[in-house]
């Protein structure tokens, strides 16, 4: 199986080059921030319980994301492989996920972080800004989710690092191009296992 963890900034166009390799490569694509929001839409127990974290910026309970990924992962067997999109998000994730990959007889594969410059994420967000007309997509508030999410990329990729498992590529040119990179890191890593 091909069990990647997918990171990238805000403006990464992570969501698009995730759906062309689940698509290129026959994988589940399973994004948590997806999840959580159909659960609120659904106005499910779990959705309500998160409607508020989430409004907030606040991190959802690990237990709570992890049982819905274990859920998933369970329901989506046999497969050929995943693509996690927004998890794991911290270590507790992270050694959840290896669990949840050990009892379904395989392992994460990867880590792949999108890496684009803090200047081209600004650029394509106060461009996304203007034909949409967000009032929040303010330079201080992307500034702002541009820090967030390098924390939050320091926990996970320390986690695959220690395990040789992590891997970038470069996402500043148009979404194939950032794929092509993908699918020859995946090749690499495949004829360094065989
Ligand atoms: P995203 O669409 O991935 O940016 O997620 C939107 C929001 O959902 C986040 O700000 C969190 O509140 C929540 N969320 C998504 N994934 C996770 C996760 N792995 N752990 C905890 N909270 C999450």
């Amino acid at each position: 199986m091909l069990n990647i963890v997918l990171f990238g900034p805000p403006g990464a166009g992570k969501g698009t080059v995730a759906k062309k390799l689940a698509r290129q490569e026959n994988i589940v694509h399973l994004s948590t921030g997806d999840m959580l929001r159909e659960e609120i839409e659904r106005a499910s127990a779990l959705g309500k319980e998160a409607e508020q974290l989430i409004a907030r910026g606040a991190l959802v309970p690990d237990e709570t994301v992890v049982a819905m990924v274990r859920e998933f992962v369970k329901r989506k067997m046999p497969c050929n492989g995943f693509i996690f999109d927004g998890f794991p998000r911290t270590t507790e994730q992270a050694e959840a996920l290896d669990a949840i990959m050990t009892a379904q007889g395989t392992a994460i594969t990867m880590m792949i972080a999108l890496e684009v410059s803090e200047d081209e994420i600004i650029r394509r967000m106060l461009n996304r800004a203007a034909i949409e007309g967000r009032p929040d997509d303010t330079m201080d508030v992307i500034r702002q989710r541009i820090a967030t999410y390098h924390e939050k990329i320091q926990i996970t990729s320390g986690y695959y690092r220690a395990q040789n498992k992590y891997r970038t590529a470069d996402s500043s040119r148009t979404p194939e191009y950032t794929l092509q990179q993908i699918l020859s890191i995946i090749q690499q890593a495949g004829r360094a296992t065989t």
